[in-house]
């Protein structure tokens, strides 16, 4: 079998992915309102005889394309097209969607003898930054991942990174509701939700001390009062807790809920707690498709800097890890530094360097799904 009519449908497409990406670029969506974006990738995979099933999964910007080929594996590649709010795509989710599409066309047009089932998921809010993020976890609490395979997907960093880690993750919005009195003239008929918000991150900062080190607990303040001279009624924390694993974190999350229900009772606030986004788990790349991608990614002229480090960032593709084999490798977009979530970051996303990087991350993609298809040996050691 060979990959070079692949890569040759997925040469013919690229301007056109291109297109498509720098487009997202200039029109950020965030999560659960990326219609025009999951729209034309949609549209792209229908067009090239995809049976495109959108909304999906009770979500408006989640499709699922199938292409069936001959009887064997069934492969999903997994894309993202949401931004961040104010940043746009500051995690290069443009590049995410573009490569799993372009890699599943490149498939359909250049697999001659196609041993297998491709699905694109476009799966929407990656980012917490929205309320009910998760997109890949409403897909699996669909059943959108039973019968698959392998789960595959690329992300945009500064190199080239085959395994690594990620952080479980928990996202919360913790509401105090305090009473409001002149903060001069009666303060002492009035109850400070903003102080029992900050005595909840005294707490959280006193708490650092007492976890393991690769811990994360970062928000803000998202409401504190409407005037100096009212005793805030209302705060509001949006917090992240992050930890290596799912057990971790319920334990982290307990501790730091205590944290809040203390700043509660010093002032006399309630306390109400919401969970804003899925709980994300820790990713788990599969060995043997890591290994397998890595030699895609060799054979197309691309050097692997590091092949595990441990992230502190969360995906939902972690979920899906743990229902299916998965990968979530990193392809170079920039030869300089950047720092994720910024807007140099986006921007690198438009640049020469990250197209070359589309291109080979989708043929990266797709000559890893045609290597699963032709391959008894891979099918036995991926489920393993
Ligand atoms: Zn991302």
């Amino acid at each position: 079998m060979t990959k070079s009519s692949i890569y040759a449908a997925i040469d013919a497409m690229l301007p056109q992915f291109i297109a498509i990406s720098d487009w997202m670029y200039h029109h950020p969506e965030i999560g659960h309102q990326e219609h025009q974006a999951a729209a034309m990738l949609a549209a792209e995979l229908g067009a090239h005889g995809f049976a495109v099933e959108m909304p999906y999964a009770g979500l408006a910007t989640a499709f699922k394309a199938v292409y069936k080929g001959g009887d064997g594996p069934t492969v999903a590649l997994l894309a993202e097209y949401d931004a961040l709010p104010n940043i746009g795509h500051g995690c290069g989710h443009n590049i995410i969607g573009c490569a799993a599409v372009l890699a599943a066309i490149g498939l359909k047009e250049g697999l001659r003898d196609c041993r297998g089932t491709v699905i694109v998921f476009g799966a929407p809010a990656e980012e917490g930054a929205v309320d009910n993020a998760g997109g890949k976890v409403f897909l699996i609490e669909h059943g959108a991942f039973v019968g698959v395979d392998a789960a595959l997907m690329v992300h945009p960093a500064a190199r080239n990174v085959i395994g690594g880690s990620s952080n479980a993750r928990e996202a919360l919005e913790i509401v105090f509701k305090g009473k409001p009195a002149h903060a001069a003239g009666s303060p002492h008929e009035g109850i400070n939700a903003l102080d029992a918000a900050i005595q909840t991150f005294n707490g959280f900062n006193a708490l650092r001390q007492h976890v393991l080190s690769d811990v994360r607990i970062h928000g803000i303040i998202s409401e504190g009062g409407v005037a100096p001279n009212i005793v805030p009624e209302r705060a509001v924390i949006r917090l992240y807790v992050r930890a290596r694993d799912a057990d971790y974190l319920a334990t982290v999350v307990d501790k730091v809920m205590n944290c809040a229900r203390a700043g509660a009772l010093a002032t006399g606030a309630e306390v109400q707690f919401r969970q804003t986004a899925k709980r994300y788990k820790n990713m788990l790349n599969n060995p043997v498709l890591s290994a397998v991608f890595k030699s895609n990614m060799e054979a197309l002229g691309e050097k692997i800097e590091e092949t595990e480090v441990s992230g502190a960032g969360s995906t939902d593709m972690a979920n899906v890890s743990h229902e299916v084999p998965a990968i979530h490798p990193y392809i170079c977009i920039s030869e300089s530094k950047l720092v994720g979530h910024s807007r140099e970051f986006a921007d690198a996303t438009i640049t020469p360097t990250a197209h070359a990087a589309l291109s080979m991350g989708a043929k990266a993609l797709a000559g890893t799904v045609a290597d699963i298809f032709s391959s008894a040996d891979i099918q036995r050691a991926i489920s393993r």
